[in-house]
């Protein structure tokens, strides 16, 4: 499809998802019957409330005293003379538990109580997502389990501590793959049990509608934020919107508001971990094919026989074989483009942002500004602004192995 498309036209009217949960060829519902009713109930609340009055003067007032909103948004002013573009960050590394993972816990937490749920479940890959599901509920007071898999469990165990001691469950998840794909399988299994008590908490953009919608209204707060702050500090738009794709939701919640803005580059970073041979990374839309994961139909990363592939990348939060289906409509359309940050370059990005500017970035937020080098390089002079999607205390497991082992 050319820029030109109607798919194109359509993204810009913002009419996806449409009726049945479809962003063009993408989304849906792929779940067991079981699971209608309870994604039927969870859509009209959804309509009931997300854009209702009080519920956004609660979600504001929660968001602006308790989860440190609006965020920043800093001109990197050393970074950028490095790098030869005028580079500006959207500080979601300052939100509440270090990460923009709050906006869309605390949405749905909300929305959870609405609907008189009893009790939450949440996956988690990294511990990012547990950790605000775990603080949101705590603030409302509603009991919530988290899954995790039993190989993320052991390289992420700060944040499982973190997450207990703010009240949550952890369970352990020690079949299928051990991270985070089986951590939403049981997750989603649990949810089946009781689908009328229980509320599902998910934590990206991907996932059966009405979720990759939900997750997005959510995040939407970034890109909104970010494009009035940079309007008043600069007096026009960006040239380029850069950030990080795992499941989608920090990129959708910051691109939505520039989707429109047809002057503006919007760029999405993948992880190219180790490069692009098979396994060597988790970068979906560069290297995937379509097929179903999770409930929805989207890129995904498979062998020939359609197996799911392993996934690898420095960085836990990125390490996922699919991705939300407006990431796939949008590169389908060309109003995107995704390209790729490999492990090393996004270990030196982060060196780069802690000496030039005093940020510790997560290493996913790294890999945009992975991208956000190589686009000064092609762009002298040009600006970009990049959603820092969150702060990298989490990661210093990681970087005692890479950069601090090489400088003692
Ligand atoms: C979870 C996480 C991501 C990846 O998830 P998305 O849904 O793609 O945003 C990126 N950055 C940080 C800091 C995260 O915690």
């Amino acid at each position: 499809m050319s820029m030109n498309s109607e798919a194109l036209q359509e993204l810009i009217a913002g009419r996806f998802p449409d009726a049945r949960g479809r962003f063009g060829p993408f989304g849906g519902r792929y779940v067991p019957e079981t699971l209608i009713p309870a994604l039927e109930r969870l859509t009209e609340g959804v309509q009931a409330h997300l854009h209702d009055t009080e519920f956004r003067q609660t979600l504001g007032s929660e968001l602006a005293t308790w989860a440190g909103r609006p965020t920043a948004l800093t001109y990197a002013g050393r970074l950028s003379a490095a790098w030869g573009a005028h580079i500006w960050l959207k500080r979601e590394d300052l939100a509440h538990t270090g990460a923009h993972k709050i906006n869309n816990a605390l949405g749905q937490a909300l929305l959870a109580q609405r609907l008189g749920a009893r009790r939450i479940v949440a996956e988690t890959g990294a511990g990012q997502h547990g950790v605000a599901s775990a603080a949101a509920c705590a603030r409302l007071g509603l009991p919530c389990t988290v899954y995790m898999g039993a190989i993320d469990m052991e390289r992420q165990a700060p944040n499982v501590g973190r997450m207990r001691l703010l009240g949550a469950q952890v369970v352990p998840v020690t079949g299928g793959d051990r991270t985070l794909r089986a951590a939403i399988d049981e997750a989603l299994r649990d949810w089946v049990s009781d689908p009328l008590g229980t509320y599902y908490l998910l934590g990206s953009a991907v996932g059966p509608h009405p979720y990759p919608y939900l997750v997005r209204e959510l995040q939407a707060v970034i890109g909104r934020e970010a494009r009035t702050q940079y309007q008043q500090a600069a007096g026009r738009l960006p040239d380029a919107v850069i950030a990080c794709v795992g499941g989608g939701s920090n990129a959708i919640g910051m691109f939505h508001a520039f989707v429109p803005d047809r002057g503006v580059e919007i760029i999405g970073i993948e992880a190219g971990g180790r490069g692009a041979m098979l396994g060597g990374n988790a970068a979906t839309l560069s290297f995937g094919r379509p097929g179903v994961l999770h409930g929805s139909y989207s890129m995904l990363l498979q062998d020939a026989d359609g197996q799911i592939q392993e996934t690898h990348s420095v960085s836990a939060g990125l390490d996922y074989p699919g991705v939300g289906p407006e990431h796939a409509l949008l590169a389908h359309s060309g109003r995107v483009r995704y390209e790729t940050a490999g492990d090393e370059e996004s270990l030196a990005a982060v060196r780069a942002l802690c000496e030039f500017e005093g940020i510790l970035p997560a290493l996913e937020s790294a890999h945009a500004l992975a991208g956000a080098r190589r686009w000064a390089h092609a762009h002298a002079g040009g600006t970009v602004l990049v959603c820092l999607s969150g702060r990298g205390d989490k990661d210093m497991p990681t970087f005692q192995q890479t950069l601090l082992a090489e400088r003692p």
